[in-house]
């Protein structure tokens, strides 16, 4: 690494805002044999999913327009790209497009992706195992009595901050499985109630999101009808968030947005243990290779990636090892210790990744609000601001062919992960928060 270490661990452990251009970032074509997941793989995750469609039309009837695909609309913001010109003129000129996961159907957050994917693989699994479905039998099946009986012998687990274990709780339920959510200290009440509401049980820990998980694991471990959904380990999970590539290129073509070598596309990914980030990282590599950069980003309080990556420990370090606590108003991104699976599937292929105060989170939320009319979660509003800070680490003089020869003439995308079902009273009273332009921050400090 080009950087000093101690340098490094100091400055994340201050809490100050960083932008870290990736060292063991390496082209494409030098890493494409060595990685852990073929693209196979990532098709018959996409095939599985268009098998399940019609039941997901059934269950959700919001997904009946997209024909039981559960898939966000990608927007451009030309508001919101104007208003962010003014804090920082230094913004990029490309087209800025917003991906609004945080409108996902059934689960309103990218959780919906690896979450329901993984649910439905583990009932699939189940039903064949057991004779339940003969072979080309539509699987409108999974919704009749007899699954739905079947399924209620078996038990969910999973661990979570909140949003997983709404969409593992809205799948669960919708299959007939009895689903126990382990929730983290940092979890919101309302999501908390909502999972209640549909007779999801939840159990609470005063600890971190860690904890919470290592208690569902355990709880799995000890029974034979129960699957524990390891937010830190699964291929499930990361394959359903790569699905992702192959939509999202759809939508593009359909916008007559090309991604080449004269037009590149950086996409801003909020990062928590690292799943939905690296995930939908994986599968636009293997779209679109050294033509997509992929910035990820985390909060001051909880850049676990960061420092996993940063240090190249993955996940044998944590936050609270640089003396951090983990407190974050962005709860989906409340983790201490990056997945390891992620940290090492995607350590040679994300570009760059920034950190982000609390503070400038409240503000991206309002004005997306004044000047969109969408309303996104604290956590949702993170990839702002890495957009916002490659254009200050390239006017403090980060060469951004160090990025992309083509950087200047990108398409930008950040990815709203959640919002969509935060209840009005929760709305307002973010909304509420007072903000000031200097919550934006200035240009961070630059790692390379
Ligand atoms: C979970 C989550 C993320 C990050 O996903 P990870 O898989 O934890 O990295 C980002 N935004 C929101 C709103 C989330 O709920």
């Amino acid at each position: 690494m080009s950087y000093e270490q101690a340098a490094f661990c100091s400055a994340v452990g201050r809490g100050e805002e960083i932008f870290w251009v990736n060292p063991e970032k390496k082209p494409y074509r030098e890493v494409e044999a060595s990685l852990p997941f073929s693209a196979a793989q990532i098709e018959d995750a996409e095939a599985r999913l268009a098998r399940f469609a019609p039941f997901l039309e059934l269950k959700f009837p919001e997904t009946i327009k997209t024909h039981g695909l559960i898939e966000s609309p990608l927007r451009e913001i030309p508001g919101m790209h104007e208003w962010l010109c003014e804090p920082c003129p230094e913004a990029p000129v490309g087209k800025l497009l917003l991906k609004m996961d945080s409108h996902l159907a059934a689960a309103g957050s990218v959780k919906a992706r690896g979450g329901i994917y993984e649910i439905l693989h583990h009932a699939e699994t189940l039903a064949l195992e057991h004779g339940m479905l003969q072979p080309g039998e539509s699987y409108t099946r999974f919704a009749d009595p007899d699954f739905r009986a079947f399924f209620g012998t078996y038990s969910l687990h999973v661990g979570s901050t909140g949003n997983l274990g709404l969409s593992v709780g809205v799948i669960g339920a919708a299959l007939g499985f009895q689903t126990c959510v382990h929730m983290s200290a940092d979890a919101r009440q309302w999501k908390k109630d909502l999972l209640r509401s549909r007779g999801v049980e939840v159990r609470e820990y005063a600890s971190d999101y860690s904890a919470a998980v290592a208690a569902g694991r355990r709880l799995a471990s000890q029974d034979k009808r129960a699957y524990f959904v390891d937010d830190e380990q699964s291929q499930d999970l990361f394959l359903g968030y790569a699905v992702a590539a192959k939509r999202l290129q759809k939508q593009l073509e359909a916008m007559q947005i090309p991604v080449d070598d004269a037009h590149p596309l950086v996409v801003y990914l909020p990062c928590g243990v690292g799943g939905a980030p690296g995930g939908i990282c994986y599968g636009l590599k293997k779209l679109y290779g050294d033509n997509v950069i992929c910035c990820y980003v985390e909060p001051t309080q909880a850049p676990c990636m960061l420092l996993g990556l940063g240090t190249g420990r993955m996940e044998d370090i944590c936050c609270a090892d640089v003396g951090l606590s983990g407190k974050t108003a962005a709860d989906g991104l409340a983790v201490g210790r990056p997945s390891g699976l992620v940290a090492r599937a995607t350590r040679e292929l994300v570009s760059c990744e920034a950190t982000v105060h609390d503070r400038a989170l409240f503000r991206y939320q309002k004005k997306l609000w004044e000047t969109e009319n969408i309303f996104i979660e604290p956590s949702a509003c993170a990839g702002f601001h890495s957009y916002v800070q490659l254009a200050r680490a390239c006017a403090a003089g980060l060469a951004p062919e160090s990025l992309h020869p083509a950087l200047c003439n990108a398409t930008h995308i950040v990815w709203a992960t959640g919002g969509s079902l935060v209840p009005e009273q929760e709305r307002q009273s973010m909304l509420q928060t007072k903000t000031t332009p200097e919550d934006l921050g200035t240009t961070p400090l630059i790692f390379q």
